[in-house]
């Protein structure tokens, strides 16, 4: 226990010089049962510490709450003021703080951002080895800056390391993940090797707590992240094992099955999955060990349709089959855009074939005409339909070309200029005119509107409105052009007293190639679906905006356009929006 000497028996019990001795012998005895006692204690303390810092840290707050006692603890087993716990970021060779110090504020700590080449931090990360430090101010190792930040005194720096070891014990590996300041010692005293090695043995622990958290807490993180993921996704997925166990089905799968959107994993296929395609599919797939791709139409003939794809996930180390991962993806927009497509295709020719149709007729008819038998107002009459015919062509044509334009995202470039809207509106409805006899088209319109706008689309909008006002009215009767001022803006009803919309089909008449397909007078009368779509991206190109303001069938509708008055500011708006 103590070298010293024990007490001299020879000497008369009651000698002074006995008495002495005795008394320094205890004293040291005393002194050394302190000692051992104040070690069992440390040992004891850095047991519960590690004990409880090593309880399950899943979170960053708990990670936060774990190091915030750790820190405690150190400080207090190691009477320093101040403890600091910096972590190697590799991807900056930083050593960055890893909150919550002690005795370090927060604007502190976002200052300690230290090079792996810099100061004792930097030393002890490199060399792997712990540092001591009992003069700061003037020790060459120490960055002056943090010292002078943190007002250290003396310290200690270890290296936080994560040893690895065997099933007996062996260290196998060894990595340094960051290292622990411990500053100013209390009472004004300095630090001794016995702190350092009570400090290198709390850090060990500590680094194998900071790695295993965040380990753990990097997996959590990004477990959550794929099951956001998982969930959310548009696409449906459902994963099942080779047994017909269901390990995954994510809520677009579910909202696909129109099964409840629940937990499903660990319930058997069988219950879970609907008999029908679906099932068949997985089935299929797994009794087969073939990937499959098909398509499936979910309910009746006009259900959702899902293209789907089956894939097998085999053991890495062996052919197994463990599971198959089937994949369904939305495609009834895509199939019905092709469908439209496909119609468009179809009616366009329809269209492009009428006109043509017609002018060829005409002009055969004045070229066989040798005779003279057409007088000169029949041939005028002729020509003028060729004309008409001719316009009608074009039209289309520059919405095809229109339409195209929008659709490769070209946008529509607008040529501004001051424009009286009013002059505009009467000569559309002079234009139009001549066209018709059973329909009677006006303009109310003030004296004079100006408005900054280009004026070839504005008249383009406009033609399409009222040639369909006109269109849709097989049976004649009034189109009215109205325009108003309001203050920033004008607004213009095209009002008509035709067909109407149904209402089944007000609130996709302005999609592209949607027609009135389903009412044996709108069909009767043609047309390509497209004019309404056209209409409002050149109102949208303006900053304006267009909408169906009423319908009645068989009473007539109301188009409405809105369009600002300077649509260079309100563009400038909406894009900065
Ligand atoms: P279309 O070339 O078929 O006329 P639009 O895009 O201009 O294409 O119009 C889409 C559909 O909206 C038309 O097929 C028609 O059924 C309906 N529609 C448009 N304007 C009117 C109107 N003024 N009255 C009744 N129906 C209309």
């Amino acid at each position: 226990m103590s070298d010293t000497v024990p007490p001299d028996r020879s000497e008369a019990p009651d000698s002074p010089r006995r008495l002495r001795r005795e008394l320094e012998h205890y004293r040291v005895v005393v002194e050394e049962m302190r000692r051992r006692i104040r070690g069992l204690e440390d040992e004891l303390e850095t047991a519960t510490t590690m004990a409880e810092v090593q309880s399950v840290v899943v979170t960053r707050p708990e990670l936060r709450n774990t190091l915030g006692r750790l820190v405690k603890k150190v400080a207090m087993i190691i009477q320093a003021e101040k403890v600091l716990l910096l972590i190697h970021q590799p991807d900056m060779n930083l050593l960055s703080p890893l909150p919550p110090g002690l005795g370090v504020t927060a604007e502190q700590t976002e200052q300690l951002n230290i090079g792996v080449d810099d100061g004792i931090s930097g030393w002890v990360f490199r060399n792997r080895e712990s540092a001591l430090f009992n003069d700061a101010l003037n020790d060459p190792r120490t960055l002056k800056n943090v010292v002078s930040l943190l007002a250290v005194r003396n310290g200690i720096t270890v290296p936080l390391v994560i040893k690895q070891r065997d099933e007996e014990e062996r260290l196998v590996d060894e990595r340094v993940i960051g290292v622990m300041h411990v500053f100013n010692k209390r009472f004004d005293e300095d630090f001794g090797t016995e702190d350092m090695r009570l400090l290198e043995m709390l850090a060990e622990q500590a680094a194998a707590v900071i790695s295993n958290a965040q380990l753990y807490i990097q997996l959590t993180e990004e477990k959550e992240e794929l099951q956001d993921a998982f969930e959310s996704i548009h696409v449906g997925v459902i994963v099942v094992t080779r047994f017909g166990v269901v390990r995954l089905l994510n809520p677009a799968a579910a909202e696909m099955l129109i099964v409840p959107p629940d937990e499903y994993a660990g319930k058997q296929m069988e219950i879970v999955i609907p008999q029908g395609e679906v099932h068949d599919l997985l089935k299929s797939t797994l009794d087969s060990g073939e990937e499959r791709t098909v398509e499936i139409q979910m309910g009746e003939e006009d259900g959702r349709i899902f293209q789907a794809q089956t894939t097998l996930m085999k053991r890495e180390d062996s052919s197994e089959v463990e599971s198959v991962v089937s994949i369904f993806n939305d495609i009834t927009e895509i199939r019905r855009v092709e469908r439209m497509k496909t119609a468009f295709v179809s009616t366009v020719s329809h269209e492009l074939r009428t006109p043509l149709t017609s002018i060829k007729g005409f002009i055969s008819t004045l070229l066989e005409d040798d005779e003279g038998m057409y007088d000169e107002e029949t041939r005028r009459e002729f020509l003028i339909i060729i004309n008409e015919e001719c316009d009608r062509l074009t039209r289309l044509i520059s919405d095809l070309l229109n339409v195209s334009k929008i659709e490769s995202g070209r946008g529509l470039d607008l040529q501004l200029s001051d424009v009286d809207l009013s002059q505009l509106l009467r000569r559309v409805a002079a234009n139009h005119q001549p066209y018709t006899k059973k329909h009677k088209i006006t303009a109310r319109v003030p004296e004079k509107l100006m408005i900054r706008a280009d004026a070839d689309k504005l008249t383009q909008v406009l033609d399409n409105l009222v040639g369909n006002a006109v269109k849709y009215s097989p049976n004649g009767g009034k189109v009215e052009i109205v325009a108003t001022d309001e203050d920033d803006s004008v607004r213009i009803d095209v009002i008509d007293e035709g067909l109407g919309i149904p209402e089944r089909h007000r609130d996709h008449i302005f999609q592209r190639f949607h027609q009135v397909d389903d009412d044996v007078d709108h069909k009767s009368i043609g047309g390509t679906g497209i004019g309404l779509y056209l209409v409002q991206h050149l109102a949208q190109a303006h900053g304006g905006q267009v909408w169906l303001e009423s319908s009645e069938v068989g009473e007539g509708s109301t188009f409405s356009v809105r369009l600002p008055q300077d649509p260079e500011t309100v563009l400038e708006q909406q894009r900065s929006e």
